[in-house]
C-alpha cells in the first residue's frame, strides 16, 4: 500500500467512529464517506473509485487500527520536538 504524504496530512484532519467490525463513518470538510477496510471496494470516494489512490478516509482508518506503515509514515510529515526548538532559536 503506497501512502501518499498529502493524503496523510489530511486524515489526521478527520473524524472516523467505528461502525462495525471492519467498518467507518469517516467526516470529511462535510462529507461522511462508508469505509469498510475489508471490503473491494473500501471507500467510494472519487480519489479511490476514480483515481485508484488509497484516499484519506481509508488512511484514517488504518490509523484508527493502529496500522504500523501508516504510524510510522506520519514521522515524514512530523518534525520531532526538538527540530521545532532549533526552528524557532534561529
Ligand atoms: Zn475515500
Amino acid at each position: 500500500m503506497e501512502i501518499d504524504l498529502k493524503r496523510l496530512a489530511k486524515a489526521i484532519h478527520l473524524d472516523v467512529e467505528r461502525a462495525g467490525e471492519s467498518r467507518y463513518l469517516v467526516f470529511s470538510f462535510g462529507h461522511s464517506y462508508i469505509v469498510d477496510l475489508k471490503s473491494d471496494a473500501p471507500c467510494h470516494c472519487a480519489d479511490y473509485a476514480i483515481r485508484g489512490v488509497v484516499c484519506a478516509h481509508i488512511l484514517a482508518c488504518r490509523m484508527l487500527e493502529g496500522d504500523v506503515d501508516v504510524l510510522r509514515s506520519l514521522r515524514a510529515i512530523t518534525p520531532l520536538p526538538q527540530a521545532g526548538r532549533l526552528i524557532r532559536a534561529a
